[in-house]
């Protein structure tokens, strides 16, 4: 007679198929890199601990009861709420309509849309554990003895890293005050560890040798970086959040592949502008967060950041903010009515003219995948030795933060509209700045300077050689408009862009400051605005 399945004692002590699933809190627990725990401490914005109480009735004979669940509190033992870290099930949330919202605890703009969800958790998954975290508070500067030691440990894992190819190199919160270009040159080095096991490779198994590099930097105290670090041509993810940088060179331009940067919580007040080459269409970086920084305050976003999808809607809300452009009743937001027009104009045209391919679901149109211009602040004017011309307007990089840096008013200036009636605007440099470009040019450029250090030294080539040494800091200066090297600027100004989908910012910060300087007047005037040249 056939036992059925139930009653055979064979099935009866049968091992299951496959171990029982993991109870839901544990493979959450499994899930949070280890990482992000071993920083947790001393970190001043990671994530609140967890901690689990043992004041349940059962004992500690009773642990191996199973479903027993221990409690679990954030924060602190001491001011612990009496609730559930996480919830131990998470739901997925309903796909809402795109809007754009700031988490104003984590420094990070991002987009609420269920479609982003996927770059959010991407991002967890990924080894680094200070990327993200709450608005930065004021560190203790780290001490010289702070700095050497973290200099130590840096280098330590700088060295495991290119001992076993791994690609993702975490110097987050390690007292590093500063960063010299010894410490990250061996990095450009590195080449991927190579897969090798004991079976014959797949043709699809092969990849390639060039690395794709991620470092993290972040909750150091920066003040600079080196610029070994702008030479580095596989970076992919570069976070320096949480530091005290004032500036980012143009030199981020060379970091091509760059995919993701993350710049808040330090103090810049404008970003390079030749971080624009590379973002759409051109560029790779699809992942930029600069908020909280001391930025220009540009115009402000009137009403909400959605773009609706329909060109009639678009026009309909263009007409709108024109005849609110035209009531008496909103003149002191009139400037900030004009920048919205200017933004909604050209991603109407924008949607209007280009290819309508569709675009594949979850992916942003591209037509707001790129920067849109918006207007320029007036065009600072130097002469030859970086002396202001008469009347012109202060340097942005010149002014101190009392000075605002206000946009020239009406949206869409261009400093060709500008400079079209000036007299004087060439693009044939000075004997001097030619003599500065040769001085930059020759074996050490850095003792130039010595030569000149009494107090009989002319002044003028003082100042000279300390502006090369400066250029020289920071990775050379190219023309933004003519591509060619100088030392001495002509021209300077702040341009505004707003990003329309690929950057999550909120109204707030819709409009970012991108600092322009072009060699010469004569390649100021050339700018139309709006073209960014590779
Ligand atoms: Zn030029």
């Amino acid at each position: 007679m056939a036992l059925s399945r139930e009653s055979s004692p064979a099935a009866l002590f049968e091992p299951p198929s496959s171990p029982p699933p993991l109870p839901s809190d544990y493979s959450r627990k499994r899930s949070r890199s280890p990482t992000l725990h071993d920083h947790s401490q001393g970190s001043s914005s990671s994530d609140a601990f967890l901690f689990s109480s043992d004041d349940a009735p059962e004992g500690v004979e009773n642990y191996e009861i199973p479903n027993r669940k221990k409690r679990q509190y954030v924060g602190t033992w001491w001011a612990h709420e009496d609730k559930p870290a996480r919830s131990p099930k998470r739901t997925p949330r309903p796909r809402a309509k795109k809007k754009l919202s700031r988490n104003n605890d984590s420094g990070v703009w991002l987009s609420s849309e269920s479609s982003d969800d996927s770059a959010i958790e991407r991002l967890a998954a990924a080894p680094r554990p200070v990327l993200f975290g709450s608005v930065p508070r004021a560190q203790n500067p780290p001490t010289e003895q702070d700095n050497a030691a973290g200099h130590a440990s840096a280098n330590e894992k700088i060295q495991a890293c290119l001992e076993n190819g791994i690609e993702s190199v975490d110097l987050s919160a390690m007292h590093l005050g500063s960063i010299s270009d010894e410490l990250i040159q061996p990095l450009a080095q590195l080449i991927r560890n190579p897969r090798v096991g004991a079976e014959v490779p797949k043709e699809d198994s092969y990849q390639s040798f060039t690395p794709s590099l991620k470092i993290f930097l972040s909750q150091n105290g920066l003040r600079a970086v080196p610029m070994s670090l702008w030479n580095l041509e596989n970076l992919s993810v570069l976070s320096l959040r949480n530091n005290k940088l004032e500036e980012i060179p143009p030199a981020i331009a060379n970091l091509k592949n760059l995919t993701e940067l993350n710049l808040a919580g330090n103090k810049l007040r404008w970003l390079p502008w030749e971080l624009l080459r590379l973002v759409a269409p051109s560029g790779k970086l699809t992942c930029l967060n600069v908020t909280p920084n001391r930025f220009f305050q540009g115009g402000k976003f009137s009403g909400t950041l959605e773009f609706s999808d329909d060109s009639q809607e678009m026009v309909k809300k263009l007409s709108d903010f024109r005849e609110a452009l035209d009531d008496p009743e909103q003149a002191a937001s009139r400037e900030q009515i004009a920048w919205s027009i200017r933004l909604y104009e050209t991603l109407l045209k924008r949607m209007e003219t280009r290819d309508p391919a569709p675009t594949p679901r979850h992916e942003c149109p591209a037509w707001k995948r790129e920067p849109v211009y918006i207007t320029s602040t007036p065009v600072a004017r130097m002469d030859f030795d970086g002396s202001l011309q008469r009347n012109s307007p202060v340097p942005p990089s010149r002014a101190s933060r009392d000075v605002s840096i206000l946009p020239a008013a009406g949206a869409g200036h261009t400093p060709a509209m500008e400079l079209a009636n000036l007299p004087n605007k060439t693009r044939v440099p000075s004997l001097f700045e030619l003599s500065l470009r040769a001085a930059a040019g020759t074996s050490s450029p850095h003792t130039l300077r010595n030569f000149f250090s009494d107090e009989s030294s002319p002044k003028l080539v003082v100042r000279g050689l300390e502006e090369m040494e400066r250029a020289l800091n920071a990775g050379g200066r190219i023309c933004s408009v003519c591509s060619k090297p100088y030392i001495q600027p002509g021209a300077e100004w702040v341009e505004y862009w707003h990003y329309a989908d690929t950057l999550f910012c909120g109204a707030e910060d819709s409009f970012l400051p991108f600092l322009r300087r072009a060699c010469s007047l004569g390649c100021a005037a050339a700018v139309n605005g709006g073209e960014v040249q590779q």
